[in-house]
């Protein structure tokens, strides 16, 4: 009797799971999640991914066994392990959801679809996110969101007929056996949907009442903001059954609650944000390498600067926001939004960075790297975009403004901690005596910066500006707005061409 196979991938649920879905509805099913060796092998990954994973796979596990049949958890390159499979239990269908990954993904669903077609197997991918698959411009790209989100979430399925693996499966390979970078952060979010679905309703009930006004500090954003974003990147939760849950709440809230109703808007804001961001990968794998505007190749890529990419990877670059910055991924694996924008601002200006090196670093160190926005976003705030306006954080300006007595440094920097107040935003200006007399060593216990602030980030505006102001950098915008631009702001005229709102002054907070 034929079978069907559910390749479980980055959707580790089964509520709300379309590919399961069809697959029972056709009979016996085998559920698979596939360990895969060159998946694991990139520099985007780290321990912490894994053992994020190996815990979302656990509660899968309970969630099927619940439904009466087995996750079969399989270490192997995906073509070999369903040629295997084939040749011992042939089936004919298999279900999946899309997926928007990184080249290595991509490049092994290209090898995948290929095998199927060799052996008429019908490979039937459904679509998980507000993502859309084979889109030619942007026009239309909400419509197409609005559709998927607004459809009622899959259940839970009663049972699942399963049918057993045709060999014994030895346990997955630790960390150490697939020669993980061993990065995991102490205090890391644990995965597993039951943890999801406790995360997401202490936000929808409580923590989201501080979403307005709490997000861009780093001292109020870890309880402000809603911490889903690696249930999301591993799927134990499904995008359509959070916004539709923080629609419900809404609904729910009396006029009295105003400001928490402004705080879950702002964050359904973000979930749109969270699909236009990986369409653009969609659309443009080549992101992942190649300045989305090619006439900003070459604005840093010959001028790599190995002292300056260790002094930020170390938390030594002497700007103690950015350097405990750099801490607290160290030991949590997770940033708000405002200080990674600030990370990879200072890596790209004053540092004059690469963001390809930059990215690979930091997707080891965020616990939900999603190769969409992280690629897009590292993009954006390097300026390579071409469409957006650069935004320039200054790391001075930021400690002021979010954390201005110093609270944040100093829990994630111990040294700080015996830096006197009137030293707190550049302690490298300390004279020599205060050091001593405060036991505080720049350039030991505390980073000394490796270029003048002021001075670097104005020489890497120019070179920046002078570059957005050439002619053919200009001519090649409209193409980038387009295909990957928000149409927020923008009218579209019948002749389909785009018309913009009035320019902005440039977002530069110096
Ligand atoms: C350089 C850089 C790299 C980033 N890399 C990633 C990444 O690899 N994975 C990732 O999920 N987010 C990334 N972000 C976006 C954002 O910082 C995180 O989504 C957010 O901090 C996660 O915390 P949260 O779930 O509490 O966010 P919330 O503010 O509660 O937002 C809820 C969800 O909305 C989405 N979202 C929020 N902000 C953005 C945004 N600016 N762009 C796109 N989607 C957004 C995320 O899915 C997030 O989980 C990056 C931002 C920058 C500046």
């Amino acid at each position: 009797m034929s079978y069907s196979v559910v390749w479980f991938k980055r959707d580790l649920r089964v509520h709300d799971h379309a590919a399961l879905h069809e697959a029972i509805k056709k009979g016996p099913t085998l559920c698979l999640y596939l360990i895969e060796p060159s998946l694991w092998s990139t520099n985007c990954v780290a321990t912490q991914h894994y053992h994020f994973l190996l815990e979302s796979l656990r509660d899968l596990y309970k969630e099927i066994k619940r439904c009466g049949s087995v996750l079969h958890v399989v270490t192997g390159e995906a073509v070999e392990v369903f040629d295997r499979l084939y040749h011992l239990k042939p089936f004919h269908l298999l279900c999946s959801h899309e997926e928007t990954g990184d080249a290595v993904s991509y490049e092994r669903d290209r090898a995948v679809a290929r095998w199927c077609r060799q052996r008429s197997i019908a490979w039937s991918q459904s679509k998980q996110f507000g993502v859309t698959r084979g889109l030619k411009d942007r026009d239309h790209w909400k419509k197409h969101w609005d559709q998927h989100i607004r459809q009622p979430c899959i259940p839970v399925p009663t049972t699942i007929q399963g049918t057993p693996l045709p060999w014994h499966e030895p346990p997955p390979p630790n960390a150490a056996e697939l020669r993980l970078d061993p990065h995991d952060p102490p205090l890391r979010q644990k995965g597993g949907r039951h943890l999801a679905l406790a995360v997401l309703g202490t936000f929808l009930n409580d923590r989201s009442t501080q979403y307005r006004g709490g997000i861009s500090s780093p001292l109020s954003a870890p309880t402000a903001c809603s911490r889903i974003s690696a249930y999301l990147a591993f799927g134990c939760l499904s995008l359509r059954e959070v916004m539709q849950a923080t629609t419900q709440k809404m609904q729910e809230l009396t006029p009295g609650n105003a400001w928490h109703k402004k705080g879950l808007a702002a964050f359904t804001s973000r979930l749109h944000w969270h699909c236009h961001f990986i369409q653009k990968l969609e659309s443009e794998p080549e992101i992942e390498f190649q300045n989305m505007h090619r006439g900003y190749d070459g604005l840093r890529e010959n001028d790599w600067n190995a002292e300056h990419f260790d002094a930020l990877v170390a938390g030594k670059t002497g700007w103690p926001l950015v350097d405990a910055c750099v801490a607290m991924l160290r030991e949590t694996g997770w940033l708000n939004f405002r200080m990674r924008a600030m990370l990879v601002s200072t890596a790209a200006y004053p540092l004059w960075l690469d963001w390809r090196p930059v990215g690979q670093w930091l997707a080891r160190q965020f616990l939900d790297y999603e190769p969409g926005i992280h690629w897009s976003q590292l993009q954006m705030q390097s300026g390579t975009t071409g469409i957006n306006v650069p935004r320039i954080y200054n790391p001075l300006k930021q400690a002021q403004d979010h954390d201005p007595n110093g609270i944040f440094v100093r829990r994630w920097i111990p040294a700080m901690q015996r830096v006197p107040d009137s030293w707190l935003f550049e302690p490298w200006k300390m004279p020599v005596s205060l050091q001593q007399k405060h036991d505080v060593a720049i350039g030991d216990d505390l980073g000394r910066p490796v270029v003048d602030l002021a001075t670097a980030t104005r020489v890497a505006k120019q070179k920046l500006f002078e570059l957005r102001a050439q002619t053919q950098v200009r001519a090649g915008k409209s193409a980038i707005v387009r295909k990957h631009g928000s149409r927020k702001g923008l009218r579209i005229t019948k002749k389909k061409t785009l018309v913009a709102p009035p320019p902005q002054q440039d977002l530069l907070d110096f």
